[in-house]
């Protein structure tokens, strides 16, 4: 007989790892949910030339990280890299812009795909949630996303996610600064790939992870130093948003991100127990996407937080996620009369609201009881003929070991009072 494993790069959610992936899901959402944005979910697939023209055509995830494919009818489609690029297509497509005020605020949830070097933190089907706020220029619009994420880190116990920030200018000023990083990196001694980059897309050098690169770097010239006034002040009111509502942040005037299209605010949140794959989440301002894809100027700001490798550093710091509450009673049927009261009984508990589990299949009380522990519930419930004939079920308490008799009618009553 053959077996299937998951292909390389991925891996699956099983039980008991996946309650915390689930919890670790809604408290990054949970944020925007509260801050008035509304949910969207797009395809899996979308056409390539929205990603290779949203992203960019200089981009890794472009170039390297794309799973694309070819319909039998020639389409060209590509498993979504990223999100942001598809939410905008999606609002754009609805009229969003036109249909009420600006901005648009969008959150969503989601797996991506891209094919790169799996390593620890990194994966080819990853998941993300993300938030995208459309349509409109204020730097409060930054710090809010900025805050909201910071506080979603918080609320799940994180206390070593760091928040670097930087600025990448606007098309005012980031020209000037482009031809002379350019300048800078042509002196270089660097690889016939990373030379070619200086002439595509030069900002992205600053990204490079290599010593070899990082060593050269030192006294490239900086995009702070070559912001225009209205980029400067744009990014100060950013700065003081945060300070004012206490969200530390480290300026990292290298910070660059790996896509194309972001402008002015660029911010990534990094943990430094993940080792290579520090990012949790990232985000910024990207003003020109929207034209790139062919719709009004609309300029935007969003972020997408990494759901796998926020678990990631909830483990490295030994937290753990609260959990939403799993089986609290456990039904133990001695007896075809007893599976049928006690199967009532677990029906009326689950409809009020109780996590409810049942011993299926006829196991003997042993097994049924070492299922009842396992299932982590506070209580069993146990009958068989005797009890019934009396009207009444056992109740264990299976922390302490207590049991007693409680009647039948009114054991769902009691089990609610004694579990509220
Ligand atoms: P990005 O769109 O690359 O800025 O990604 C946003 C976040 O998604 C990152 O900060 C990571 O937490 C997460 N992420 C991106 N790529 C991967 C991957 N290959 N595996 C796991 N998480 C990822």
């Amino acid at each position: 007989m053959s077996t299937f494993s998951a292909p390389r790069g991925t891996y699956d959610l099983i039980p008991p790892d996946s309650a915390a992936f689930l919890a670790v899901r809604e408290a990054l959402a949970a944020g925007p949910r509260r801050a008035g944005y509304g949910y969207v979910e797009t395809p899996g697939f979308e056409h390539v030339e929205l990603f290779s023209r949203g992203v960019g055509e200089s981009t890794d995830i472009v170039t390297k990280e794309m799973y694309t494919l070819t319909t039998k009818g020639g389409t060209h489609l590509a498993l979504r890299p990223e999100g942001t690029a598809s939410v905008l297509r999606a609002a754009l497509q609805a009229n969003l812009h036109r249909a009420g005020g600006l901005p648009v605020k969008l959150w969503y949830s989601g797996t991506y795909y891209r094919y790169e070097r799996p390593q620890a933190g990194r994966y080819r089907h990853f998941s993300q949630v993300g938030a995208e706020a459309i349509g409109a220029e204020d730097p409060a619009l930054d710090a809010e996303l900025v805050i909201l994420a910071a506080d979603a880190y918080r609320s799940l116990g994180l206390t070593g996610v760091r928040l670097l920030l930087n600025s990448l200018g606007d098309p005012e000023c980031r020209p000037a600064y482009r031809a002379a990083l350019q300048e800078f990196l042509r002196g270089l001694d660097l690889d016939p790939d990373t030379l070619a980059r200086v002439e595509i897309n030069p900002l992205r050098v600053l990204d490079d992870k290599r010593e070899s690169v990082q060593r050269q770097l030192v006294g490239a010239p900086l995009m702070r130093d070559h912001l225009c006034q209205a980029c400067k002040e744009y990014h100060e009111g950013v700065r003081e948003l945060l300070r004012a509502e206490g969200v530390a942040f480290e300026d990292d005037p290298r910070l660059v991100r790996g896509l194309d299209y972001y402008t002015r605010t660029t911010f990534e949140f990094v943990h430094d127990g993940l080792g290579a794959q520090s990012a949790v989440g990232g985000g910024g301002r990207y003003d020109g996407l929207s034209e790139l894809i062919g719709g009004p100027p609309l300029p935007s700001v969003g972020w997408a937080l990494g759901v796998d490798r926020t678990v990631l550093a909830l483990r490295a710091e030994g937290v753990d996620p609260a959990l939403p509450p799993g089986t609290r009673v456990f039904a133990v049927p001695l007896g075809e009369e007893a599976r049928r009261a006690l199967f009532t009984v677990v029906t009326e508990l689950r409809r009020a609201g109780v996590p409810a589990d049942f011993s299926f299949g006829g196991r003997g009380v042993k097994a049924a009881m070492k299922a009842a522990n396992r299932s982590g519930a506070r209580y069993a419930v146990v009958a068989g003929e005797r009890d019934l004939a009396e009207g009444v079920v056992q109740v264990k308490d299976l922390d302490s070991g207590d049991q007693s008799p409680c009647p039948l009618d009114t054991v769902v009553a009691e089990l609610r009072a004694r579990l509220s």
